[in-house]
């Protein structure tokens, strides 16, 4: 916590360095999350304090009205999903040398989560809907 790690992606490309905000991970459900990721996307806030290198060839795809979605060019690896304003930052804990520092506290939109697998373990859950609600910007602007 507090501490500056780097994270990689798949060719070693791709680099950043981000400040998690805490040891908590967590994983969201959503469609968008899982073809992005082609899995779980467990991600860890690093919001204010996460930027690639200058030179990593990073390709940001809007995937809503607030959200982008960076991976590596090269290699496709997903790293992180931002938001457009800048303020936040969600980074890949499979990008950081040790992932299992981070544990999964939290699930999203656990209502779209496929019925075949599911996460060991407490955690906390919230359905689309309860997102929506807390998080959504407008009533009519999807959350990622
Ligand atoms: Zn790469
Ligand atoms: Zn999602």
């Amino acid at each position: 916590m507090g501490q500056a790690l780097t994270g990689a992606c798949l060719c070693g490309a791709s680099t950043f360095t981000a400040t998690p905000v805490s040891d908590e991970a967590g994983v969201c459900h959503c469609s968008m999350c899982r073809r992005f990721s082609g899995g779980m996307f467990i991600v860890t806030d690093c919001s204010g304090a996460f930027e690639f290198a200058a030179d990593a060839p990073v390709t940001r795809f809007q995937s809503s009205e607030w959200g982008e979605r960076a991976f590596c060019s090269r290699c496709g690896s997903s790293l992180a999903w931002l938001s457009r304003d800048g303020r936040m930052a969600f980074a890949s804990v499979q990008a950081f040398p040790d992932p299992g520092r981070f544990p999964v506290r939290h699930e999203l939109f656990i209502d779209c989560k496929p019925g075949s697998y599911c996460l060991a373990g407490e955690t906390a859950t919230m359905t689309e809907a309860e997102f929506m609600a807390q998080y959504a910007p407008s009533p009519d602007g999807g959350a990622e």
